[in-house]
C-alpha cells in the first residue's frame, strides 16, 4: 500500500494546476484537509476556450467548468473562491488570506500561474484596451466584437492570434501588430511564421510587423479611438486587446527565497521547491526536465496539468517526476496547430504540405528531431509525441 500522508494540503490558486492537484490527491486516497484557495470567482474553469470558442461566441462562459457542479463538495474539497493568499509564513506554516482566515498547512501547492502582462511603455490606457486572461476579460472584450467594430491586436503571440481569429470570424475588423518580423519566429521559425502571416491577411486581418505600440489615442470620453505606432502610423480602432505576455503571480511567496531572478518557483521534476513541504505547478513553476537536461517553464495546458498531477503523487509519497515531452495546441484561423517537444535552435525546419495542412520537423545537425509542428494533422502530431517520448525516455 502507497503511504498516505495525513494532515492538511492548501493549495494556492484554483486554475487548471490548483484543482487537478486537488482532484488527484483525493483520487489517489489522500485522507487529510485539502483547501483549494482562489482568487477568482468562478470554479475552476477551461481557460484556453476563452480566446477561442467564448470569444467566437460558440460557447457559453457558464460551459467553461472543469468539473459539474457539486464535484468540489462531493470530493471533499475545501472550495474557497473570492479570496487571495495574501501571504504565505513558511516556518510557521501558515498563510494568510485576503478575508482574513490563517490557514495552517502541511503542505502547500503554490499554482497561481500567471497574469496579463501589462503594456507598460505606452503610458496610459484609455478605456476600451482589454487584457485576457480570466473568463471575466473574456466576457467583457466579447461585448466589443460586434460586426463591422474595428478592433486592434497587440501582439502577434498565441492570445493575440486567437483573438484576432475569433474576432474575424465574428465579422470584425481585425488589426494585428507584433514587433518581431513574423509571428512565432522564436518558436516556430521564420519561414512558419510568415507562412502564418499569410493566413491572416487571407482571412482579412491587416498585419503590421516589426512595430511596436507608442501609445493611444482617446475620444472625448476617453475610449480608445486609435493606437499610435512607434513607427509615426496610426490605426484607428473602437476597442484593443493586448496579449504581450504575462507577469507571474507569485507575490504570496515572494521575499521567501524561493523565487528564481525571472519571477518563477523552480521545482525538481516532482515540484518539490527548496523548502519541504512546499510545491510548486502550473505556469509559475520552472521545472527540471531531466530528458532535457534543462530547467523550464511552460505556460501550456498540458504540463500544468501533468505536472499537478505528480506534485499530488508526491505528497501521497510517490515519486512522480513529470517529463513528458512539451506539447502544446492552438486554434487560429481555421487551423489546430500542435507543436511537441522543445527546440531553443535547430540546424534545419523541414516542411511538408502548405496551405490547410502541414507538417513541420524541427531536426538538429545529425537530423535528429528535436520539435515537431503539426497544423490540422493530430495523427502525425500524435505519431510525433511518441517518438518524442521514446528518445526522451532513453535519454533520461
Ligand atoms: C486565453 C488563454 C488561452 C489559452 N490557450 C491555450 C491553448 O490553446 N493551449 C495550451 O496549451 N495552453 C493554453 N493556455 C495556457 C493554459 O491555460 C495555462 O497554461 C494554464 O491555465 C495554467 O494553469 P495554472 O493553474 O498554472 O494557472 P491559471 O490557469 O492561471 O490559474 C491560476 C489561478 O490562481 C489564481 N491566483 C493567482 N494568485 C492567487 C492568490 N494569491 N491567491 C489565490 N488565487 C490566486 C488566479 O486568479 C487563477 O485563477 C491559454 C491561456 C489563456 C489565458
Amino acid at each position: 500500500m502507497r503511504p498516505r500522508k495525513p494532515g492538511t494540503v492548501l493549495i494556492a490558486g484554483a486554475g487548471l494546476a490548483g484543482a487537478r492537484c486537488a482532484e488527484t490527491l483525493r483520487a489517489g486516497g489522500f485522507e487529510g484537509r485539502v483547501i483549494l484557495v482562489g482568487e477568482e470567482r468562478e470554479v475552476p474553469y477551461e481557460r484556453p476556450a476563452l480566446s477561442k470558442e467564448v470569444l467566437a461566441g460558440e460557447r457559453e462562459a457558464s460551459a467553461l467548468a472543469l468539473r459539474p457542479p457539486g464535484f468540489w463538495d462531493e470530493a471533499g474539497i475545501e472550495l474557497v473562491l473570492r479570496v487571495r493568499v495574501e501571504r504565505v509564513r513558511i516556518a510557521q506554516r501558515l498563510a494568510e488570506t485576503s478575508d482574513g482566515r490563517i490557514l495552517a498547512w502541511d503542505s502547500l501547492v503554490a499554482a497561481t500561474g500567471a497574469r496579463a502582462r501589462r503594456l507598460a511603455s505606452a503610458g496610459a490606457t484609455p478605456a476600451g484596451v482589454r487584457y485576457l486572461r480570466t473568463l471575466e476579460d473574456a466576457v467583457t472584450l466579447r461585448r466589443e466584437l460586434v460586426p463591422g467594430a474595428r478592433l486592434a491586436v497587440v501582439g502577434s503571440g498565441f492570445i493575440g492570434a486567437e483573438v484576432a481569429s475569433s474576432a474575424r470570424a465574428r465579422g470584425v475588423d481585425v488589426a494585428l501588430i507584433g514587433r518581431g518580423i513574423a509571428p512565432f519566429e522564436r518558436i516556430l521559425g521564420g519561414e512558419v511564421g510568415r507562412l502564418l502571416a499569410e493566413r491572416y491577411r487571407a482571412h482579412g486581418v491587416e498585419v503590421r510587423l516589426g512595430v511596436g505600440v507608442a501609445g493611444f489615442h482617446s475620444r472625448a470620453d476617453g475610449h480608445v479611438r486609435a493606437i499610435v505606432l512607434d513607427d509615426g502610423a496610426e490605426i484607428a480602432c473602437d476597442a484593443a486587446l493586448v496579449g504581450v505576455g504575462t507577469t507571474l503571480a507569485t507575490e504570496p511567496l515572494a521575499g521567501d527565497g524561493l523565487t528564481a531572478t525571472d519571477g518563477s518557483l523552480p521545482t525538481d521534476p516532482c515540484g518539490r521547491t527548496g523548502v519541504p513541504g512546499v510545491f510548486a505547478c502550473g505556469d509559475i513553476a520552472s521545472a527540471w526536465r531531466p530528458s532535457l537536461g534543462l530547467r523550464l517553464r511552460f505556460e501550456h495546458w498540458t504540463s500544468a496539468a501533468g505536472q499537478a498531477a505528480c506534485v499530488a503523487r508526491t505528497i501521497l509519497g510517490e515519486e512522480c517526476p513529470y517529463d513528458d515531452p512539451p506539447y502544446f495546441w492552438s486554434d487560429q484561423f481555421g487551423l489546430r496547430l500542435q507543436h511537441v517537444g522543445f527546440a531553443e535552435s535547430w540546424a534545419r525546419a523541414e516542411i511538408e504540405g502548405e496551405g490547410n495542412s502541414f507538417l513541420v520537423r524541427y531536426l538538429d545537425g545529425d537530423g535528429r528531431l528535436l520539435a515537431g509542428l503539426a497544423a490540422n494533422r493530430p495523427r502525425e502530431a500524435a505519431a510525433l509525441r511518441r517518438e518524442l517520448a521514446a528518445r526522451e525516455a532513453l535519454a533520461a
